[in-house]
C-alpha cells in the first residue's frame, strides 16, 4: 500500500484500508509528504474528484492535537452539500482517533445546535462563509487560536461573492497559522487572497 510511503500514522492508515483506497492519487501524493513534513502555505490547483479532500485531510487529521479540545483547523467551502461531503469524509478518516471532533456550520439550520456541537468541543470545523460570519459575529466561535486554515473550492467561494466573509473571518485568525487554499482555477481575486493573506505559498498543480 503505498500510502504508507507518505508517511502517515496507523490510525490513518488503518481508516484508509477501511475505506480500500489503494493507491494515492497525484494530488495527494504531491500534498501530503509536503503538508506532513513542514508547515507551509500552499496552493492546490486541483478539480473536484482528485481526491482533494484526503489530500489535505489526511494531513490536518494527523496534526490536530485530539487531547486539546479547542478548535485548531477551520476548512471554509462554498456550499452547504460539500461542507457536509467533507465532514463526512474527515469524520470516516479520522474513525480511529479517539476525541478528534469535526463539526460542520452552514446556513439554512440551526444556529444555536451548530453553536452547541462546536462548544462541546470541535477541533476541526467545516463551514460556509456566511454562516461562519454569522457565528464569530455572535460570538459562538473562537477561532483565534487555529493553527491551520482551508480554502477549499476558493473559486467558488468567490463566484458566490463571499470574498469579505472571508476576509473578515481571516481577520479573526492567528497571523502564524498555516494556510491550505484549494481551487479549480486561479481567477484574479482568488490571486488576491493568496497575495494577501498567505506566506510565500508553495504552488501544486495537478
Ligand atoms: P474529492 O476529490 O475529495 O471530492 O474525492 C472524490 C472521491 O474519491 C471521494 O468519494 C473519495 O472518498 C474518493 N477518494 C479519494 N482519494 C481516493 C483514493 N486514493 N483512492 C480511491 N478513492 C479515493
Amino acid at each position: 500500500n503505498k500510502f504508507e510511503q507518505l508517511g502517515l500514522n496507523e490510525a490513518l492508515l488503518k481508516a484508509i484500508n477501511d475505506l480500500g483506497f489503494e493507491t494515492p492519487s497525484e494530488v495527494q501524493e504531491k500534498a501530503i509528504p509536503l503538508l506532513l513534513e513542514k508547515d507551509t502555505d500552499i496552493v492546490a490547483l486541483a478539480q473536484t474528484g482528485t481526491g482533494k479532500t484526503a489530500a489535505f485531510g489526511f494531513p490536518l487529521i494527523q496534526k490536530i492535537d485530539p487531547e486539546n479540545r479547542s478548535t485548531q483547523a477551520l476548512i471554509l467551502s462554498p456550499t452547504r452539500e460539500l461542507c457536509l461531503q467533507i465532514t463526512n469524509e474527515i469524520k470516516l478518516y479520522s474513525k480511529y482517533i479517539h476525541g478528534l471532533n469535526t463539526v460542520a456550520v452552514y446556513g439554512g439550520a440551526s444556529i444555536n445546535d451548530q453553536a452547541r456541537d462546536v462548544k462541546r468541543g470541535a477541533q476541526i470545523i467545516v463551514a460556509t462563509p456566511g454562516r461562519m460570519q454569522d457565528m464569530i459575529n455572535r460570538g459562538l466561535v473562537n477561532i483565534t487560536q487555529i493553527d491551520y486554515c482551508i480554502l477549499d473550492e476558493a473559486d467558488e467561494m468567490l463566484n458566490m461573492g463571499f470574498y469579505d466573509d472571508i476576509v473578515s473571518i481571516l481577520s479573526n485568525t492567528p497571523e502564524d497559522k498555516s494556510t491550505w487554499l484549494f481551487s479549480a482555477t486561479m481567477p484574479q481575486e482568488v490571486a488576491r487572497i493568496a497575495r494577501e493573506f498567505m506566506r510565500k505559498p508553495l504552488e501544486i498543480t495537478v
